[in-house]
């Protein structure tokens, strides 16, 4: 029997919930029965040894200010070259090509520029920064997924390659362009594996 080739997926890890991330992958990857490793990703060395990459949830301004020298650049020509990224909630504003606040408005901070997306970043504002409710999210099934939304972002549009994977209230909240994937909500934080899982199966094409 051929067996799967071991994958080595990275977490970006300037800022934010790194650890999270890095624990729901091993238990995710152990409940694939894969052979696998998790990187916490500091530095352009480590990155080009990953297939697959989670810009996790924290502060996109700080993570955007501390990727702009070297990893930056490095991330959008792995990238190119296939590698799979998954960005949620911070992380999904910094795979945007449009940013806007929803105080402010547009707004010029750094990002990767790499999904067909417009996100509004802080859209539920404060009287609601955390909450979670369960969404319809059908790549993965017909169980409800648990969305924890942290001051999160929305999208207000996709367009190109960008499609929607799941809506809350009107508003799209996950969105997939190919070998990309982004949630306005945080994954890690629930008990549920299966975006992991999904994004596991997205970097060994075995969907
Ligand atoms: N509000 C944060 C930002 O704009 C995102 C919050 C989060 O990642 N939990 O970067």
């Amino acid at each position: 029997m051929k067996s799967l080739p071991e994958v080595l997926v990275g977490v970006l890890g300037l800022q934010g919930a790194v650890s999270e991330h890095v624990d729901a992958l091993n238990r995710a990857l152990s409940e694939l029965g894969l052979k696998g490793r998790v990187l916490t990703v500091k530095n352009p060395e480590q990155l080009e040894r990953v297939r697959g990459l989670i810009i996790p949830g924290g502060e996109s301004t700080t993570i955007g200010r501390l990727s702009a020298r070297g990893l930056a650049s490095k991330i959008r020509e792995k990238a190119s070259q296939g590698m799979r990224i998954l960005g949620t909630c911070a992380g999904m504003i910094l795979l945007a090509k449009e940013v806007y606040d929803a105080r402010i408005g547009r707004v010029n901070q750094p990002t990767l520029s790499l999904m067909d997306m417009e996100v509004v970043r802080n859209f539920f504002g404060r009287q609601r920064e955390s909450f979670e409710v369960p969404l319809t999210l059908p790549i993965l099934g017909r169980e409800l997924f648990p969305g924890v939304f942290i001051r999160a972002p929305i999208v207000e549009k996709v367009w190109g390659e960008a499609e929607p994977l799941a809506t809350y209230n009107g508003k799209i909240v996950a969105v997939q362009q190919g070998r990309l994937l982004a949630t306005s909500f945080h994954p890690e934080l629930t008990e549920d594996l299966r975006l992991h899982k999904y994004f596991i199966k997205l970097i060994l094409d075995t969907l």
